[in-house]
């Protein structure tokens, strides 16, 4: 039995009593048994059709109908086998989670048989009757043809749940028009941009042997969510609407000791995690870690980094995944990026590096002269890239929810900055002097400008606050929301670097036209690009008034709100950007930008309402049948008690204070009401996010403030709503 604000008891609050002493289960027992991936293509198709579908994966050759016949056919019997009954094309639509419409392999042959098939076609492309998915304006109702077609470089995979299993297959969306419709299509192109840009570079390295003939980015999202017990959950409409509390006074015990930090999981959620993985290694998915956070009652895991695209649908089924086993234990899980105010919110550190398809690590600093010169170059075309298009990953981590958090003091600020560690900073600004690095330390490394020697891995040096972190071998984008689907921010990061890279190698071509060695033209590069982006370097505490003051200084953008930050999408150069890679075409980057305005104007008009319903409905009666409480006990201690002014007093002035800030939330909905009305009046989608966030968004403290007080005055037994202490304490 779920918790709830009156009557519960320890028992309850141990939700389904599981037992929890069960033997551990060995992970590749299961590891990736619901996965149509390599191994079970090889063993299930002939080999023929396996290699050509090999190539279609990895070298995107077009794949023939004939092979698409056959993987269908082997798909469905290898489906069935599992259990599943029906298929799915599993898409990413502009809303931020998946979607999917299923289909039974039933169907009737000419005879009238009743016949199981799953056919080339149907495995290739479908077009779902999708007109109510975001569109931007690409598409109207009446024309609303989208379809969903096979990503063959992400595995298909069979989903159980309680109530069957689903062969779910990933697919891009697209409109007719061939615009995307979704998150997957630009990520695609954003990993193709990436690989053309980086193998340009790598031509600068041929050898003989080992040459890499593809690059692709690699990406490990630490995931992290609070856990709520279910019927404090179902009590709390703002939870269930907005995914955030929209009032509640803080706990006195909040995060202020530390304690629930890498603590001991508690048992019912360690039994949760276990139930959650096991679902997850049967998805192929390689979750890692698990740990408590630093908020009491929030978690963080982590999977072992994958490619780009199959780590961003990985991510998607890790919080499906979390959130509907979670309910199988009488829990909620929370991905909003900042459900409890006073304590911290929930990120997504998205790691994020460049692998080869020879095993190597493109970020990793190397032992060797030669790939020392090749790390630089792709280190400072990263810095250049963030420096240069710190509006574009500004837009890539915008949303309601994301605007809690950054800046927060848990949280990196809206200003975009590169964390390097002292060692690589040294490297860079010996670079820039032309001077030979010279250490005393063991560890330093000297970089001479006319022989490059190795560079050591630089991996123990952390800063927590820094957006964006080179953390040894890769960088760590820490302003990711807890919520998103990460395919935006990586597609648009791919996007920058991929850019710069192209960049990079037409101005050391052109050095080496001059007739310049490589190394004079690619030192010459670096040392000009470093110069320009390194106003974007950052060692210090992020989180400081210091920071916020010096950043303005150097010009650094310092975006505070969503409205604002999403123009990083649609200004002319993140344009000319998104079209020169063929990444987004103009009409694509205008139609996210508005999705996300539109989204925001949504999601802040949805809270506007519900704080005036909950004020009114929940918390004003609360406060009333206090306030008729304290009015006849007033009279009744003036009756008993005559001429005890002093205990008189003191009711008349709970009494008085409980008015007053009932008063006080009662005018704030006024407000926020005048302010909503002038709001949805307003059509152009700009104009009306800015509204939401400027205008109406600013009142909502007052109502709060009201509302917390009042929760400091009126009985608990009275109180109508779970508190703080309770939501996060009691699991
Ligand atoms: P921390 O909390 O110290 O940052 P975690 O172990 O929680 O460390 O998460 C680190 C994440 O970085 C993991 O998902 C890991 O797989 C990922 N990672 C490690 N190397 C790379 C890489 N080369 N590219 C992308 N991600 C990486
Ligand atoms: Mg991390």
């Amino acid at each position: 039995m779920p918790a709830t604000r009156f009557g519960k008891s320890e028992s309850d609050v141990q939700g389904s009593g599981r037992s929890h002493g069960r033997a551990a289960a060995k992970v590749s027992d299961y590891f990736g048994c619901n996965v149509f991936g390599r191994e079970t293509m090889k063993l299930l198709l002939p080999k023929d059709t396996y290699k050509h579908v090999q190539e279609v994966i990895h070298r995107g050759k077009p794949l023939d109908l004939d092979a698409a016949n056959a993987v269908a056919s082997a798909m469905k019997t290898w489906a069935m086998s599992k259990g599943a009954t029906h298929y799915c094309h599993w898409f990413q639509p502009m809303t931020g989670v998946t979607a999917e419409k299923h289909d039974s392999f039933i169907d009737l042959a000419a005879d009238g048989q009743a016949i199981e098939i799953f056919s080339g076609k149907q495995l290739v492309q479908q077009e779902p009757d999708a007109s109510s998915f975001p569109s931007g304006g690409l598409r109207t109702t009446f024309e609303a043809r989208g379809y969903t077609a096979w990503d063959p470089t992400s595995p298909a995979f069979v989903l159980d749940t309680p109530g069957g299993s689903t062969l779910c297959i990933p697919t891009v969306f697209i409109s007719y028009t061939g615009e995307s419709l979704d998150t997957k299509t630009p990520l695609l192109r954003s990993i193709e941009a990436l690989n053309k840009a980086a193998l340009g570079i790598l031509s600068y390295f041929k050898t003989d042997k080992n040459d890499a003939t593809k690059v692709f980015s690699t990406v490990g999202a630490e995931q992290e969510y609070f856990l709520v017990d279910e019927g404090y959950y179902e009590e709390r409409p703002d939870l269930m609407l907005c995914g955030r509390t929209l009032f509640g006074a803080p706990s006195p015990k909040g995060q202020q000791l530390e304690d629930h930090y890498f603590g001991s999981i508690k048992e019912r959620v360690f039994t949760f995690m276990t139930d959650a993985e096991k679902e997850l290694y049967k998805l192929g998915v390689p979750i890692k870690t698990r740990h408590n956070e630093v908020a009491p009652n929030q978690f963080e895991c982590a999977p072992v980094f994958e490619e780009a695209n199959v780590a961003t649908d990985h991510n998607q089924l890790v919080m499906d995944v979390i959130h509907r086993v979670a309910a199988r234990h009488g829990l909620a899980a929370l991905f909003y990026e900042k459900p409890f105010a006073g304590v911290n919110g929930s990120g997504k550190h998205v790691n994020w590096s460049l692998g080869t398809d020879t095993g190597k690590n493109l970020l990793s600093p190397g032992q060797t002269p030669q790939e020392n010169m090749q790390f630089l170059i792709f280190l400072v075309a990263t810095i250049k890239a963030v420096h240069d298009r710190s509006r574009i990953l500004r837009a890539a981590i915008a949303s309601s929810g994301n605007d809690h958090r950054l800046g927060a003091n848990e949280a990196p600020p809206a200003i975009i900055s590169v964390f390097l560690g002292a060692q690589l900073t040294r490297v860079l600004e010996d670079l820039e002097k032309g001077v030979t690095t010279k250490g005393t330390e063991p560890e330093w490394i000297s970089i001479g400008i006319d022989k490059i020697p190795p560079i050591l891995k630089d991996n123990t040096d952390r800063n927590r606050t820094s957006p964006f972190a080179f953390t040894g071998n890769k960088f760590e984008f820490r302003a990711v929301g807890s919520s998103f689907n990460i395919g935006v921010p990586i597609a648009l990061l791919n996007a920058i670097v991929a850019d710069a890279l192209v960049q990079a190698k037409k101005d050391i071509d052109k050095l080496m036209k001059a007739k310049k060695s490589f190394k004079d033209a690619a030192l010459e590069v670096l040392r000009r690009y470093y110069k320009e982006s390194k106003a974007v370097c950052f060692e210090g505490n992020n989180y400081s008034q210091e920071w916020a003051d010096e950043a303005a200084k150097r010009k650094l953008p310092n975006v505070k709100t969503t409205p604002e930050a999403l123009d990083g999408l649609v200004r002319k150069d993140a344009i000319a950007l998104f079209a020169r890679l063929g990444v987004l075409s103009e009409t694509e980057a205008k139609s996210r930008q508005h999705i996300q305005l539109e989204k925001y104007a949504k999601q802040i008009d949805i809270e506007a309402k519900l704080i005036i319903e909950m004020v009114m409905t929940h918390y004003v009666p609360a406060a009333a049948a206090y306030q008729k409480e304290l009015a006849s006990t007033l009279r009744k201690v003036a009756e008993v008690l005559p001429g005890q002014t002093e205990a008189v007093k003191i009711q008349g002035e709970i009494l008085s204070r409980t008015a007053v800030l009932a008063a006080q939330a009662f005018t704030s909905v006024e407000e926020i009401k005048k302010s909503l009305a002038a709001a949805e009046k307003i059509e152009d989608a700009h104009e009306k996010a800015l509204a939401y966030c400027h205008k109406v968004k600013p009142l909502f403290d007052a109502a709060r403030e009201a509302v917390d007080g009042l929760e400091g005055l009126v009985p608990d037994s009275l109180w109508p709503l779970p508190k703080y202490r309770e939501m996060l304490f009691r699991i």
